[in-house]
């Protein structure tokens, strides 16, 4: 046996694989579990999508290495989506990032920019694959607490000036994982003066980009005026097209972050394989259809899961954006233990809170990623614990 390297001993536990694991025996000993607690989307990529790589499969110019950094067709996709969606311009030269996903860009922007000992702001609750890249860079963790009377933004007239002084990365979630709010513009003006001021470099998390409910599209953090000057967006393909397996996403941005970021993936891999990517430019500039549906489907699960929450005296609000609830646990209970009781009794799968971050305590983050059915199911089985009182 070998010793694995003192940095990935530094690794965070990962919480979710315990979970997992949990799930697994249960359904191994017959039960019908409802999975709310993953956030894999549970339905297929569209069909124009899948049919533009059987076709690229069949060109055999794909079958070579892609072009380190990607194809320019990929390339310029990505800037027309900007354009179309945001009305923001990017040059598809410097200020665009190919990625194996968006996650692999999460982990490696810490390497881009750290050094060991350096400073990151971290919100808390947040999606955990921030802290892998941070602690794989060595770096140290500032966290943002995500409040609820602050409708789960970093409140920053809070945050220590230290801390602000000796920053050197931000990372940001808007619809926020696991949280489901949203921001707004006004919010990501007031990053950009805060990043300037403090030479901080931000990375905004548009993972859940296209998923904005009741009419609000959320923003871009690239709409803020300055907003290349001091840091990047990364987005996946994986929630808009449901993509997940496909392992597509980009950054854009800062023209010196997204060097860093190729420079980094030049010595890691070479591009996705083509007929990938020439299916990435077909999700972003083909028939858009079936991501506006998706987003309607959504909403529509949304509201009628909160809809019979309700109705069971579980009093929730209604998420604003991405495919997740994060619903106020009990006060007899902590996270860990209504979780388990769900999954145990009532055989629904859900993610405690306190597993995203100790401001995560108090509450559970539900999928939306089951049918119609499935959820009120879920809410029935709930309801037959007799904890909530009409
Ligand atoms: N960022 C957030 C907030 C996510 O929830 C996820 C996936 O669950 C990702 C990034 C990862 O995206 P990708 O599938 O592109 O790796």
């Amino acid at each position: 046996n070998f010793e694995p390297s003192n940095t990935l001993k530094e690794l965070p536990e990962q919480f979710f694989a315990k979970l997992v694991q949990k799930v697994q025996k249960l359904k191994n000993e017959g039960h019908d579990i409802i999975n709310l607690g993953q956030g894999n989307p549970d339905l297929p990529t569209p069909p124009h999508i899948v049919a533009e790589l059987q076709t690229a499969a069949t060109q055999p110019n794909f079958h070579k290495y892609s072009p380190f950094r990607g194809y320019g067709f990929l390339k310029e996709a990505i800037c027309a989506y900007y354009k179309r969606e945001y009305n923001v311009e990017l040059d598809p030269n410097s200020e665009v990032a190919v990625l194996f996903g968006a996650k692999s860009g999460l982990v490696e922007i810490s390497r881009c920019i750290l050094n060991p000992g350096d400073t990151v702001l971290v919100p808390d609750p947040g999606y955990p694959d921030y802290w892998s890249g941070i602690a794989l860079a060595q770096g140290k963790m500032a966290f943002m607490p995500l409040l609820k009377e602050n409708h789960f933004l970093p409140d920053y007239t809070k945050l220590d000036n230290d801390i602000l002084k000796k920053s050197k990365l931000m990372f940001l979630n808007y619809p926020n994982n696991p949280t489901a709010a949203t921001a707004t513009t006004d919010f990501f003006d007031k990053t950009v003066e805060i990043a300037r001021k403090h030479h901080i470099c931000v990375v905004h998390d548009f993972a859940y980009g296209s998923i904005g409910y009741d009419g609000v599209k959320p923003p871009s953090f690239l709409q803020s005026e300055g907003a290349k000057d001091v840091g990047v967006e990364m987005y996946t393909l994986s929630k808009t097209y449901n993509m997940a397996g496909w392992r597509v996403a980009f950054a854009v941005g800062n023209p010196s972050v997204i060097e860093h970021l190729n420079l980094l993936q030049d010595h890691i891999h070479c591009s996705l394989f083509g007929g990938i990517q020439k299916a990435a430019a077909e999700a972003l500039t083909g028939d858009q259809r079936s991501a506006v549906e998706l987003r309607r489907t959504y909403e529509s699960r949304r509201d009628t899961f909160i809809k019979h929450l309700n109705t069971i005296g579980w009093k929730v609000e209604s998420p604003k954006g991405s495919f997740f609830c994060w619903l106020p646990v009990p006060k007899e209970y902590t996270s860990e233990e209504f979780a388990d009781i769900l999954l145990e009794k009532a055989h629904v799968m859900t993610a405690p809170g306190n597993g995203f971050g100790k401001f995560g305590e108090g509450f559970l983050r539900v999928g939306l990623l089951d049918t119609e059915e499935r959820l009120v199911e879920a809410v029935r089985r709930i309801e037959k614990l007799g904890i909530f009182t009409y």
